[in-house]
């Protein structure tokens, strides 16, 4: 029996990894962690038996506590309580589901707790790649892309070991305002920018998808985990999202994954790797399905995709100013605060006025994350 965490149980993945657990079987859940929804930790509780359970939010913590009074559970709060659960002693793997950046510091505690990571929590390596790759290499464990597009390249390389990558080929459905202009985006609302035409999944990764930023995300989610320079990884719009994404070797073969949209392939992958297990579910029916298209992104409009390459080409510090921009912006447009557009605009500002620290230390992320918020806020008073 393998033991895993979940951090961020109560979400779109948390709680497609736990229907792969449910539906297998054979893996024991020791640790969950949420943001504030204790209703549904609650019952995730009363079902899988986990021995700690963090609730960031200290108030909510106090209830749950109350709440699972009868149970053998201990629940704890805030980044500490995320760090404890991270580093659950018994836990084999520790699923990141968190969203945003938060998500640094336990991913860490896990990796030098000996943990292998199924990282789904992008943002996190996007910021702070530069260290948890080394220290994943020192400490020897694994980091196991969920994301669909990382699955499929891990999925294909893992036939290949050795064989040196020309290209990494990442597919993007192009989101529901593929084709747009600028101009038709300028009074998209949040009702529209919610409607992925082909994947269910948290609001702040929805919205990412719709401006493109989430594609840029995993361009240098990509850079890190396979060690290839950014130059390297090339986006393909996909729209119907079949091609999972691809590889091109040196000797000019193209190889692929494709599959139905369904999260909870990727993430039985990375519990389960290298072993498949049976999964219910649609099957691509190709004789039915008659075409797939295949086109450029388009830089221009979806200027998102553009300065994540600038991002992480320059690296440093960059890519927490592009992710902590775009993690402040995303809240704000949810909350009706500004445009659409203005969530591009507000991380090229970031950028602009950014001094590039190299090799920045955890401190330092955190800190620049901090000073990007208040750049934005002061910013938006004029
Ligand atoms: P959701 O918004 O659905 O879920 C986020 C989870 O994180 C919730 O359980 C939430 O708890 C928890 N959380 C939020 N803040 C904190 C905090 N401070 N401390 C502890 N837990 C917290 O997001 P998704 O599941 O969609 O995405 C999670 C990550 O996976 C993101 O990085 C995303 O980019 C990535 N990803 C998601 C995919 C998808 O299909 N959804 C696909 C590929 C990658 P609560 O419910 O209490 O707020």
């Amino acid at each position: 029996m393998r033991n895993i965490v979940i951090l961020g149980s109560t979400g779109s993945i948390g709680t497609q990894t736990l229907e792969v657990v449910r539906a297998n079987g054979d893996l024991a859940v020791t640790g969950l962690a949420a943001g504030s929804r204790t209703e549904l930790l609650e019952e995730q509780i009363r079902e899988f038996h986990p021995s700690v359970v963090c609730v960031f939010d200290e108030k909510a913590a106090g209830e749950l506590a109350v709440r699972t009074a009868d149970l053998p559970v201990k629940i704890v709060t805030g980044m500490d309580g995320l760090i404890e659960t991270a580093a659950e002693p018994s836990a084999d793997l520790v699923v990141t589901a968190v969203v945003g950046m938060v998500g640094i510091r336990p991913t860490m505690a896990a990796i030098e707790a000996g943990k292998d990571i199924a990282l789904a929590n992008k943002e996190t390596l996007v910021t702070a790649g530069h260290l948890i790759i080394p220290l994943a290499e020192k400490k020897g464990v694994r980091i196991l892309p969920v994301d669909s597009e990382h699955s499929a390249i891990f999925q294909v390389l893992s036939g290949e070991r050795g064989n040196a990558v020309s290209r990494i080929l990442l597919t993007a459905s192009g989101g529901p305002f593929r084709g747009w202009t600028r101009e038709q985006m300028k009074n998209v609302r949040v009702e529209d920018a919610l409607k992925h035409p082909n994947w269910t999944m948290g609001r702040k990764i929805t919205i990412d998808s719709a401006t493109m930023v989430n594609k840029g995300l995993e361009v240098m989610e990509a850079g890190w985990l396979f060690g290839v320079p950014l130059s390297r990884v090339e986006v393909v719009v996909q729209p119907q999202s079949v091609i999972h994404s691809m590889v091109e070797f040196e000797d000019g073969a193209v190889l692929a994954q494709l599959g139905t949209p369904d999260m909870r392939l990727p993430i039985q992958y990375a519990l389960y790797y290298p072993e498949r297990r049976d999964l219910s579910g649609g099957r691509l029916d190709f004789r039915a399905m008659g075409h797939i298209t295949l086109e450029a992104p388009d830089l221009v409009n979806f200027r998102g995709l553009a300065l994540a390459y600038r991002a992480g080409e320059t690296g440093g510090s960059l890519p927490t100013v592009f992710n902590a921009a775009n993690e402040w912006a995303v809240a704000r447009f949810l909350n009706r605060k500004i445009g659409f557009l203005e969530i591009t605009d507000s991380i090229e500002a970031a950028m602009e006025a950014h001094r590039v620290i190299p090799n920045p230390s955890v401190s330092e992320i955190l800190e620049t994350e901090a000073s990007v918020r208040e750049f934005l806020n002061q910013r938006s008073k004029f």
